[in-house]
């Protein structure tokens, strides 16, 4: 009919404005590699802010010592300890905690972040082994992973240049972050000296380095997206300072806010970013990262909706609720229970088994996002934490959660990010893809052939955004000239990659692989090897205070 011709137009026209041909991607990069000049040139001389880290050594594989880390990201964060060995042990021991962070707390006021933050990190020290304690005298250290624009005076402090990734708290803007954080510590006597302010990606990189000495730049894809590389101190203008001996500076690019007329914008993303948070700011990052991904395609579909009928005569309700298409599950819900289950036992034994109810008559999850751990090891832990299970109430309640997700498609639906699950649907129905459209956007009766556009609308999306990071990566080789092979050098370079979008979208990362070789070239390719650091960015904090410790 008419309107199914329109509404495949409409997907053409969208599909062909994200187009990323090679011609275009070399476009990006070469952007990236002027724009990493001018940002290196001056303050404010580019977009990418090119912000100078104070590390000037990188792991080298011996550092020793008990460490904390504290490692805030974008929706949750975590506490870690890690123990490390020394020469050629490495990592000896390791124990962390991961706490999602309260919508309200992201739009809130500082002091409310970081009290919450001191009290999760606090908790944590309180559950320390025998094996952790520090040498008595001794101030524990902490390495403080901060993943957002930070203009650093020193390696422990740092100024919050703006918020990203859906936080907006207005009166931490143009704080040290340390000095908030320090603040909360003293609030609640928690001894503990801040060593290091790290960004997630100078983590990653330190955390890549101990590993492998040939780690030269580190990426993470996450919920936002951002990079940082080894650059030569001389080569930083705007670099007044001493010329540390290593000769070398880590440069953390913020190379989400990186923008360019190359850069395939469409009405979409257009509308996105006037009606985000940070209008005009972060234009990469809303084209690549995990965040936003999901947000397109719902505008993408919304549009056939309301100009092809896709979806019917009316346009569904839920398809205009922005961000209705989450981009990772939050342990949001259980958590509160958890926290009030301290004072009020019998209250959380009937909230849950409400909650838990309603869960399960829409289909597990979408309601009340669960953990990013997979249900398996994560219901135990919830159901064991909640100290519930001496009564018989929680058995069966554990009985019952246990039946209702015996159905691997389901299991799996509830931890994975709506669009990446839909993407990587592979049943011959696509049933997937029909149960998301039902479960979260409320339309039911969906055919194939509809399944089939919203397949094809997150795969416009994702690889847009796969291939645009490729380009990235492909800017910094050439800034550091490692794009090319020189006659008679077989230097291989290793790029640290993060972030659960690399980690757990696999059309996306198969795709940034492949187009980074392809614009790269067999010869060169084999130089450059992408390495997943898992984990990197809190490790990395901890080497980095290990390497800046007030007991060196
Ligand atoms: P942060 O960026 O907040 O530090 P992560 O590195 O864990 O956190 O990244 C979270 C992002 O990773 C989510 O926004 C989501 O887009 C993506 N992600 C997480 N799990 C999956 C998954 N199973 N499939 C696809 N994407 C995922
Ligand atoms: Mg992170």
């Amino acid at each position: 009919s008419g309107k199914w011709a329109r509404a495949v137009a409409i997907l053409k026209e969208f599909e062909d404005k994200c187009g990323t041909p090679i011609v275009k991607l070399r476009q990006v990069a070469d952007a990236m590699d002027v724009e990493m000049h001018a940002g290196l040139a001056s303050e404010g001389g580019s977009k990418l802010n090119m912000l100078i880290s104070f590390v000037d050594n990188l792991p080298t594989g011996d550092e020793e010592g008990l460490f904390y880390a504290l490692d805030l990201g974008g929706t949750n964060f975590r506490v870690l300890r890690v123990h490390l060995g020394g020469k050629d042990k490495g990592v000896i021991g390791q124990e962390f905690e991961e706490v999602s962070i309260p919508p309200h707390l992201m739009t809130g006021s500082s002091d409310a972040l970081f009290d919450f933050i001191a009290a999760a990190l606090a908790k944590f020290v309180g559950s320390e082994s025998e094996g952790f304690h520090p040498p008595p005298g001794r101030q524990r250290e902490l390495g403080f992973t901060f993943s957002f624009p930070v203009r650093q005076t020193s390696i422990a402090s740092g100024t919050l240049i703006k918020w990203t990734k859906g936080f907006n708290i207005e009166d931490a803007v143009g704080e040290d972050v340390v000095a908030e954080l320090t603040k909360s510590l003293e609030k609640i006597g928690l001894d503990m000296r801040v060593a290091a302010l790290v960004n997630d990606t100078i983590g990653t990189l330190a955390g890549g380095r101990f590993y492998n000495q040939d780690v030269i730049a580190a990426v993470i894809l996450g919920t936002g997206t951002n990079a940082a590389y080894v650059e030569r101190a001389h080569a930083i203008p705007k670099w007044h300072g001493l010329i540390p001996k290593s000769g070398d500076m880590v440069i953390n690019m913020e190379w989400g806010n990186f923008r360019s007329s190359h850069l395939p914008l469409t009405e979409y993303d257009q509308a996105l970013d006037a009606e985000s948070l940070n209008p005009g700011e972060q234009i990469f990052e809303k084209l690549i990262s995990g965040m936003y991904l999901g947000e397109i395609v719902r505008r993408a579909l919304l549009k056939m909706a309301e100009e092809a009928d896709f979806f019917g005569d009316t346009v569904p309700p839920k398809l205009k609720v922005p961000f209705i298409l989450r981009d990772r599950p939050t342990l949001f819900l259980l958590q509160q229970i958890e926290n009030k289950c301290e004072c009020d036992q019998t209250a959380v034994l009937l909230k849950s088994a409400s909650f838990f109810q309603r869960a399960h008559s829409s289909s597990i999850i979408s309601k009340f996002q669960l953990s990013s751990e997979p249900l398996p090891l994560f219901f135990p832990y919830v159901l064991f934490s909640l100290p519930l299970l001496q009564s018989s109430f929680s058995l069966s309640l554990f009985l019952f959660l246990s039946n209702a997700l015996t159905q691997d498609e389901e299991r799996k639906a509830a931890v994975t990010p709506d669009m990446s699950a839909m993407h990587h649907d592979t049943s011959s129905d696509l049933r997937v893809v029909g149960y998301k459209l039902k479960d979260i956007l409320e339309i039911s009766n969906t055919s194939l052939k509809m399944r089939k556009i919203v397949v094809e609308l997150c795969d416009i999306v994702a690889t847009r955004g796969a291939r645009l990071a490729a380009a990235g990566i492909l800017g910094i080789l050439k800034k550091i000239g490692r794009d090319t092979v020189k006659v008679g050098e077989k230097q291989k370079s290793v790029i640290a990659l993060d972030g659960g979008l690399f980690e757990h979208y696999t059309k996306f990362r198969v795709c940034l692989e492949s187009t980074l070789k392809e614009l790269l070239g067999v010869e060169a390719a084999e130089t450059i090897v992408i390495e997943h650091a898992n984990d990197g960015s809190g490790i990395g904090a901890a080497l980095l205070v290990a390497s800046n410790s007030q007991y060196l």
